[in-house]
């Protein structure tokens, strides 16, 4: 039999699912092991030490013990540090936890620490957990995927141009609202000159234009000042999250609203 290695400390779940009659799976992210996949058993039954421990956003402190080279283990003691009740009692912050958890989920790698994944994670839990949110959910989610993209590097060039360096100035003509846009392509890394831009496209990338002003939205929202406007706090988490989908080459089922164009 191969060995097992233990484990305890912080943990947020990020998925569950019934195991046989009365045990869950569930999948959590640890603060110093990384994600774990773990068996509670009879986590279901009135009884049990897992009863009421183990739901979704709250912040767990877990025992465990699992394969040596990874696999399912054994989750053998778990407390609430803290209760986030405000969350699934509200439609808004539910869906934007709920989004925080399946990129955390997708993101997460076995065997790593992950240990700024947990605190962006926690981070934006807590955000959502306030009496009165300190900006729109949506502008919540754009600053932990800015936190995402920076830590995985792959933070789009939001100023200059991702290809030269050099400026890359808004002055696609727009009829919309958003003011002046300026070429954007998540294939060549962001923002865009005039001239990177009919390079990338004669190289077969698809190149389209985004509002200054929302690529500006999101540049604040990863340096810890979400947007307040409901407008730009939505395209951010836009422009975040179509990012993170092409570069993470898959996309979660909470981004599906984003999907209405063909993936570049
Ligand atoms: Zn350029």
């Amino acid at each position: 039999m191969s060995r097992r290695v233990r484990g305890t400390g912080p943990a947020l779940v990020l998925a569950r699912a019934p195991y046989g009659e009365s045990s869950l799976v569930v999948r959590v992210l640890t603060a110093r092991h990384g994600p774990q996949r773990l068996l509670a058993r009879g986590a279901h039954r009135a009884k049990s030490a897992f009863a009421w421990t183990l739901d979704l956003f709250d912040e767990l402190d877990l025992r465990w013990s699992a394969p040596e080279h990874g696999g399912l283990g054994n989750l053998e003691a778990g407390t609430v540090r803290a209760r986030r009740r405000r969350i699934p009692a509200d439609l808004g912050r539910y869906r934007a936890a709920l989004c925080g958890l399946e990129l955390a989920d997708l993101v997460a790698r076995p065997g790593e620490e992950e240990g700024p994944l947990y605190a962006s994670l926690s981070t934006l839990l807590d955000a959502l957990q306030a009496d009165e949110l300190a900006a729109p959910v949506d502008g919540l989610l754009a600053a932990f995927e800015a936190r995402l993209l920076e830590d995985l590097g792959l933070m789009p060039a939001l100023e200059e141009c991702a290809v030269c360096g050099g400026a890359a100035p808004a002055d696609q003509p727009s009829e919309r609202r958003s003011g002046p846009r300026a070429p954007f392509s998540a294939g060549a890394g962001g923002r865009l000159c005039r001239t990177c831009a009919l390079e990338a496209r004669k190289a077969g990338r698809r190149v389209g234009t985004l509002a200054a002003r929302d690529l500006e939205a999101l540049r604040h929202a990863g340096a810890g000042t979400p947007p307040m406007d409901p407008a730009r706090a939505l395209a951010a988490h836009e422009i975040a999250a179509r990012f993170l989908d092409y570069h993470l080459d898959t996309l979660p089922r909470t981004h599906q609203r984003f999907a209405s164009s063909p993936r570049p």
